[in-house]
């Protein structure tokens, strides 16, 4: 008889998990969610797939990323194949580096990356000016006394393996290519619990009765610690809020041919077409135990902060702003893709905080591994 696996939460992990699980695993498989796909963190987040552009350089961390990267180009042909097609940007990113202090940091990292297999540009002033013309190379910086100072591009780091997809429609895909191999989706379903047998679990209990499984997955986000709580060792997430807005330029910059998404001062403008952008995000934390909430001049700091380096955005029409909470884990890097404490077959898959969309296709092969090798 076939294992029966839950995955419980589909947001992009959850719906990643399912899709792998049923290419690598023989399995009766069922996704359970408490709404629709992409409610959570995946339906606020920008999908930039920062990977090889990351100071991240050895051990676990980077190994995730590069295997994301990897599988990212062959996942969206793949769907397309079935005739799901997902926006991906694959330009590239391009990040703006104003300190010429860290520029021997960017050297080493270029260095290291190509030893690795992966190519990175350090493109200087000009270079940017040529190929992202809508980039300033000078800015005015305020600081809190009022006293303007003006700040220089240094250089820019281009990589061309990096890339960014729309998270919810990825995961709307994903769900649908899982159905068609046979996976069930339950939406509409919160799971209150996980049912025990001594040190085992047996099943997810949910307002519509009892599901059996032999593994459980718990790839719910936030959700997933409360639902951890039945462990000894419970998992302890922190939501970090993010704010996020979409932007009509009023008319066309840069480009055409070429529109990577930019990052300056850990802000991401992402070309959607049209002389649409996204920009994001704020990095918003708890004050004690009270949940973070959105800071009234966060989208303005946003835009303003963009428009530094490229002044079009000072005058853009703000289409839609949204916001969400990013699952950081307490106490342990993110993401979490362990066992919950002693009971072996409840898979934690969860904790992706700032990159769980650039993440997700290795942990959703992490998990498939821990399975096939039980
Ligand atoms: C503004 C913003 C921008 C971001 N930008 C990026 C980016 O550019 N690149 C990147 O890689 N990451 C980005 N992130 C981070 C990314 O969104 C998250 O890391 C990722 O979405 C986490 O995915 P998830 O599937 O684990 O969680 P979620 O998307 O939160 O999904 C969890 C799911 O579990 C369900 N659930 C919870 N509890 C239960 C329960 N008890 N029963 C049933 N269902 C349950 C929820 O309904 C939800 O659908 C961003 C986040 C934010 C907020």
């Amino acid at each position: 008889m076939k294992p029966k696996i839950i995955v419980v939460g589909c947001g992009i992990v959850g719906a990643m998990i399912a899709y792998e699980l049923s290419i690598q695993i023989a399995a009766d498989i069922c996704v359970i969610d408490e709404y629709s796909p992409a409610q959570g963190s995946t339906g606020a987040a920008l999908g930039v797939l920062m990977g090889v552009i990351s100071q991240k350089v050895k051990g676990r961390t980077w190994r995730l990323r590069e295997k994301s990267i990897r599988r990212y180009r062959s996942l969206t042909d793949e769907l397309q194949e079935q005739g799901y097609s997902v926006p991906f940007n694959s330009q590239g990113i391009v990040s703006l580096c104003f300190d010429e202090d860290k520029l021997s940091r960017w050297h080493q990292l270029k260095e290291k990356r190509a030893a690795q297999g992966w190519p990175l540009e350090i493109w200087s002033p000009g270079e940017l000016k040529e190929k992202c013309p809508h980039i300033e190379l000078e800015s005015e910086l305020k600081d809190e006394n009022g006293d303007r100072t003006l700040r220089s591009v240094a250089a820019a780091i281009y990589s061309p393996m990096d890339a960014q997809v729309h998270p919810a429609k990825l995961t709307q895909a994903l769900v649908a290519a899982t159905q068609q191999k046979g996976v069930r989706f339950l939406f509409g379903a919160k799971v209150t619990g996980l049912n025990m047998n001594g040190s085992s679990c047996v099943g997810v209990q949910t307002a519509k009765g009892e599901t059996a499984a032999d593994w459980v997955i718990l790839s719910a986000g936030l959700g997933s610690a409360r639902l951890s709580e039945i462990s000894a060792e419970p998992l302890e997430l922190m939501p970090v809020l993010g704010q996020a807005m979409e932007i009509r330029l009023k008319g066309e910059v840069g480009d055409r041919t070429f529109q990577p998404v930019i990052n300056g001062d850990d802000i991401q403008f992402v070309p959607l077409g049209k002389n649409r952008y996204w920009l994001g995000a704020t990095v918003e934390f708890p004050e004690g135990d009270v949940p973070p909430s959105a800071k009234a001049d966060g989208l303005k700091n946003l835009q303003q902060g963009a428009a530094r380096f490229c002044h079009a955005i000072a005058q853009a029409d703000i289409l839609n702003t949204w916001s969400g909470l990013r699952p950081r884990p307490v106490g342990q890097p993110a993401p979490v893709i362990k066992p919950l404490g002693d009971i072996e077959n409840v898979i934690l898959a969860t904790g992706h905080y700032r990159n769980g969309v650039l993440l997700a296709p290795a942990t959703a092969n992490a998990v498939c591994e821990h399975l096939k090798a039980m």
